[in-house]
C-alpha cells in the first residue's frame, strides 16, 4: 500500500483480521482479506485457518493479473484463500487496492431482505456518509448474488455486479446465505467501509423486523 512498507502492510492485514474476528466477521476460519503491496502485487491471507492467528509470514504474494502465486507463505502447509479470483475482480474493475470478505450474520440477514430481487436498498441513515461519495439523503443499492458450492464459482456473478451501472456507487457485494465482499481504495478505506457496511446491514435488518 502507498506509503507503507511490505512488512507494515502485512502487519496491518493481520491486525485487521484480529479486529474483524473479534467483531464476528471472520469467525470459524471463514472470511478473509487482501491488499496490494508496495510493488502492486496482492498480499492474500491463507484459507482454512483461524484468521485471528494469521502472521505476516503466512500471507501469499499473488500476481493480480493472473492470480498465480509469486511467493508462497513461509509455512508450506498453507494454501491461498479461495477469494483470490473475486478479490482480483474487485481490484481490477473498481480500482480498489484492498478487499475484505465477511461471514457476518448481519450480511446474511441483509441478503435475505432482497427476497427475489438482486439488491437491497439502504436509506435514511447518517452512517451512509461513511461510504465514499454518499450523503445521508441517498438511497444506496447494494447488489445481492447467489451462493455457490465453492467460493471461486462466485466470480462470474461478482464481475457482472461490478459492471452493473445500478451498483456503480457500491463498495460491497452481498452473497446470499454466505456473507459479503467489501473493498476500498486502500486498507484504511476498506476498514472504514467494512465498519460502515456492517452497521448499515445491522440497522436495515433491525428496521425490517419492526
Ligand atoms: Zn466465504
Amino acid at each position: 500500500m502507498a506509503g507503507m512498507s511490505d512488512l507494515q502492510t502485512r502487519e496491518l492485514l493481520c491486525e485487521l483480521l484480529r479486529a474483524f474476528y473479534l467483531r464476528g466477521w471472520v469467525s470459524g476460519t471463514g472470511g478473509g482479506i487482501c491488499a496490494l503491496d508496495p510493488d502492486g502485487n496482492m498480499l492474500l491471507a491463507p484459507t482454512g485457518v483461524h484468521k485471528e492467528r494469521v502472521q505476516p509470514a503466512d500471507l501469499f504474494v499473488i500476481d493480480p493479473r493472473d492470480g498465480s502465486v509469486l511467493r508462497p507463505a513461509a509455512d508450506a502447509n498453507l494454501r491461498p484463500s479461495e477469494c483470490n479470483a473475486i478479490f482480483r475482480a474487485a481490484i481490477g474493475e473498481r480500482d480498489a487496492s484492498s478487499v475484505m470478505h465477511s461471514h457476518a450474520l448481519s450480511s446474511v440477514l441483509a441478503g435475505d431482505l432482497a427476497v427475489d430481487a438482486d439488491h437491497i436498498a439502504i436509506r435514511d441513515l447518517e452512517m451512509l456518509k461513511g461510504i465514499r461519495g454518499l450523503t445521508n439523503r441517498d438511497t444506496h443499492l447494494v447488489p445481492v448474488i447467489t451462493n455457490t458450492p465453492r467460493e471461486y464459482e462466485l466470480t462470474d456473478q461478482v464481475e457482472a455486479a461490478l459492471k452493473d451501472d445500478r451498483f456503480a456507487g457500491a463498495y460491497a457485494i452481498i452473497v446470499r446465505d454466505h456473507g459479503a465482499y467489501i473493498w476500498g481504495s486502500d486498507l484504511w478505506e476498506t476498514k472504514r467501509h467494512a465498519e460502515v457496511y456492517h452497521f448499515l446491514f445491522e440497522a436495515t435488518v433491525a428496521r425490517a423486523r419492526r
